[in-house]
Parts: structure tokens; sequence; C-alpha cells
């Protein structure tokens, strides 16, 4: 049985499966695998209304084992009537295909699955191949593969090797495949004063002059010039919050947001000490809450990220950059099992009112899977 990589991607987008919610698809999902001879596990975690429903599936038992993961929920639509087309009625209009979720990630998903079915129509499969599809990527992500990796440890299913099929090509098919990310750290600084009339400043203590000097020194502070595989560290001010209305109060506090991403240099923790050195250095009190986010990542470049660029280059004819720009990813929680990359479509429209896929990358991604399934062989069991 051979699966069209358009057909089936249209079926995924048809569930309006805006997360946390499944509205079917991933039963959906575990049938067409049952009929390609896959052993499918529906796995729900959570607690009542935060109930997440998440697949695992495999076919054969045997290493090498390659792992597709990915994930079926879909960012909220935005205003239905600003799209050309219902984004969950996908249509088809000059070679593009669109609905939400078409690129990010339902058309990836299909392709996996289109070229699973068209490699198994001539061939046995060689180990064994499996997939982890969350319903709970686009969310909290902690009742998603998290929570996966951790059945799969207990019950035997831990990969050599997963492929996130996550959009990775800025402008076209071929163009970068993510071996990492940076980490991610929120940082809120508040300051305090004394509030007071513009007037008689002698009485009062404006605590803004110390937050902006503050804000300056974090601004301008270069923490690296990048590392082997990994931009700069970056840290981008976010708000600054006095909620002053009268242009003669000098404001009693004030406090501002900020957010690092960070490159493998750093751990969130040294990071923290570090933007406590700054302030410090600046001789004002202040107080600072950090929110650690994620650590940053890195599979470093090896026998499989070499086997995914041979098969992308296989068939796009271009030979894919290793990058480990962009947000984050499920790759963070897989990448502490095995070695992880990303490559996907084209994320040019992803969460965007229109998001669209063209029919050319579609069918292209599923040759591209095709051929990485044909290179399991000589994937390294770990
Ligand atoms: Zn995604």
């Amino acid at each position: 049985m051979i699966y069209d990589v358009i057909e089936l991607t249209k079926k995924l987008i048809s569930f309006p499966s805006v997360t946390p919610k499944d509205e079917g698809a991933l039963v959906f999902l575990s049938e067409q695998l049952s009929a390609l001879g896959f052993k499918c596990h529906l796995l729900e975690f959570g607690e009542d209304s935060e109930k997440v429903l998440n697949l695992f599936a495999r076919l054969g038992t045997n290493a090498p084992h390659l792992c597709y993961a990915g994930h079926t929920d879909v960012v909220p639509t935005g205003p239905i009537e600003a799209w050309k087309f219902n984004p969950f009625d996908p249509q088809i209009e000059d070679g593009i295909l669109y609905g939400r979720g078409a690129s990010d990630m339902k058309g990836s998903v299909a392709a996996f699955i289109a070229a699973i079915s068209e490699y198994l129509e001539n061939n046995t499969s060689q180990g064994s191949i499996s997939l982890l599809i969350t319903g709970d990527e686009e969310g909290s992500a902690i009742n998603g593969s998290v929570k996966v990796l951790e059945w799969m440890k207990e019950n035997n299913h831990i990969p050599d090797v997963a492929l996130i099929g996550e959009p990775t090509n800025p402008d076209y098919l071929g163009q970068e495949i993510k071996i990492g990310r940076r980490g991610s750290l929120t940082g809120i600084l508040k300051v305090k004063g004394k509030q007071g009339h513009v007037a008689y400043q002698h009485l009062a203590d404006n605590p803004m002059p110390r937050l902006i000097n503050m804000l300056c020194a974090l601004n301008e502070f270069c923490f690296d010039e990048g590392s082997e595989f990994f931009p700069p560290t970056n840290l981008e001010i976010t708000t600054i919050d006095v909620g002053n209305t009268a242009d003669n109060v000098i404001p009693e506090s004030g406090k501002a947001h900020f957010n690092i991403r960070f490159n493998d240099l750093w751990s969130g923790k040294t990071l923290g000490r570090k933007i406590h050195d700054i302030l410090k250095n600046t001789g004002h009190s202040y107080e600072l809450d950090l929110i650690y986010g994620s650590e940053s990542f890195l599979s470093k470049p090896g026998t499989w990220s070499d086997i995914v660029k041979t098969a992308v280059k296989d068939i796009t004819n271009y030979t894919p950059e290793f990058t480990t720009n962009g947000g984050t990813s499920d790759a963070r929680f897989i990448s502490k099992y095995c070695p992880v990359v990303e490559f996907g479509g084209i994320n040019k429209t992803i969460h965007q009112i229109n998001e669209n896929a063209s029919i050319k990358d579609l069918e292209d991604l599923t040759k591209i899977f095709k051929r990485v399934i044909e290179l399991i062989p000589e994937i390294k069991p770990s």
C-alpha cells in the first residue's frame, strides 16, 4: 500500500488540532501506520483538562533504530476571514497547498509516512523505524515528547538516532540541517526609588537613571564571539515598565525584562552569575529574578548528521549547512537520549495566516525521507 503525501497532508490538516487538542489526528495516524505493520501505542499524559494524546509507533525490533519525531498539534489560526481558504479545509492553488500545519508540520509527518510506504513496497525494512508524534509541541510541551521519551526508555524503545521533521529551511529545500539550539534565559530587573514631585526632586529618588544605566551595561556587554557551531550569545531587552501616567511625578520603581539566547560556552547558571556581576559593577542596588528556560544542546556532526546530509544532497543537489539558530524545539529533550538532527520543509510561512507548502517541496521531502530510510543500515547502533 502506497500513501500519497499530498492526500495524507490534506487529511491531517482537516483535523483542527489546535494545541493541545487532537481532534482525531493521532488515531487516524495510528490506523495508517498499523496498516503498514507498525505496532502503535497511543499514550495519554496529564490530568483532566490538560490531558494530551501522543503516539509512539514502531516497525521492527532490530538495531539500528531510527526514530522520526514530530507533532500534529498546530498553533491557532488567527482571524479565519483573513485566510485565502479555511485553514482546516486544505486547498491547492498554483501548486501550493494552503492550510494550518502545511509546513509546521503535518506536511512533514505525511512525507515521512508516505516515504515509509514507498520504501516498504519494494524492500523489507532493515533495523527498525519508529515515529514519536506528540500533540503537545506548540503548547507547554510538558505532557508531550518528554513523557513519551520516559515511556520509551522504560519499554526499551530508545532509538540509536532521531530525525526531527520540523521545517528547518528558510528559503528552499536543502538549505539547513539543525544540529543544536541555543539555550534561553529570561531576566526581570527591578529598581526601587522614592516617589515624589518632579519639581521637588531633592525629596524624591528617581530609580529610572539607575535602571537605564544597568540596562545599557547589559545591552553593551559582549558575552562571547560565538563558538564552533553556535552564533554569539545575544541579549534583547523585551520591555521596560514603569506604569507612570503623570508627567509631574517621579516614579517609585521601574522594571525591565530581557531574554538571552546563549550558546554552548554558557549554562543557565554561569550566565546568571555573569548577569549579577555586570549589574553589581554598576554600583547600583537592584532585584533580579532569573527564569531558566532551556540549556543549549548540540549533536556534534558525525555519522548520523552526515547520513541526513547525504540524503538531502542526493535529492536536491544542495549541500545543506549545519546550523543551530532559531527558537527551541523538542530536539532539546531527545538530545539527552541519542544523536538528533532536524530537517523538514520551509519555515517561511509557519504560524502565519495562509500557511502553505508547495506540492513540489512535499514530494521532494518524501524522496529525502525515503533516501534516509534506505541509508538506515549505515547508522551505527549506539
Ligand atoms: Zn513545529
